[in-house]
């Protein structure tokens, strides 16, 4: 709040005006888009690419990404491949298991919309959103690590728009759907 001379102090519970608040709020996005962990998640053939990413000719840990083979310890998923509704309530459990803020990227068209299963088939999930959260999504057959990389950019600039508190917000109401379990 901004107090001008001779003006008389105000009380406000309007925490959004607070030029401290704000500046922690910078600090902390920077921080979150600058060490994003991804864990080692592939159910198909897009997670080729994924592997591809993570070899020195793209350069991938620039970005401050440094793969995860545990869901403790990342706070970003690639749903690199298929979701099958067998494979659902595991990836359910292993979003819930990561600390939050945590971030999911629903690369390839299986993962996004079922894909080639998404006529007749009633082994996939039609669309990973269903079950959890998406943050941004990567279309293509498979897309190529470049797309990933794109999407990694685009999610650190949604990261950097965010406020803290409206993001604990948004997680809080999530509601999780429940997958038929054949
Ligand atoms: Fe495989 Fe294409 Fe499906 Fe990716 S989108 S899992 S490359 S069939």
């Amino acid at each position: 709040q901004v107090l001008f001379p001779g003006a008389a102090p105000t009380v406000t519970t309007d925490l959004s005006n607070n030029v401290v608040l704000t500046t922690v709020n910078d600090l902390y996005n920077w921080a979150k888009m600058s060490s994003l962990w991804p864990l080692l998640y592939g159910t198909a053939c897009c997670f080729i690419e994924f592997a591809a990413m993570l070899g020195s000719r793209f350069d991938f840990d620039r970005f401050g990404l440094l793969p995860r083979s545990s869901p403790r310890t990342a706070d970003l998923i690639i749903t690199a491949g298929t979701v099958t509704m067998k494979m659902a309530p595991a990836l359910v459990k292993l979003y819930q298991q990561m600390p939050e803020p945590k971030y999911v990227i629903a690369m390839g068209a299986c993962t996004i919309t079922g894909g080639m299963f998404s006529s007749d088939s009633y082994t996939a999930v039609r669309g990973v959103d269903k079950l959890i959260p998406v943050d941004v999504y990567i279309p293509g057959c498979p897309p190529r690590p470049e797309a990933i990389m794109d999407a990694i950019v685009k999610l650190r600039k949604k990261i950097a728009a965010e406020d803290m508190r409206e993001r604990g917000r948004l997680q809080q109401t999530h509601r999780y759907y429940t997958v038929k379990h054949n």
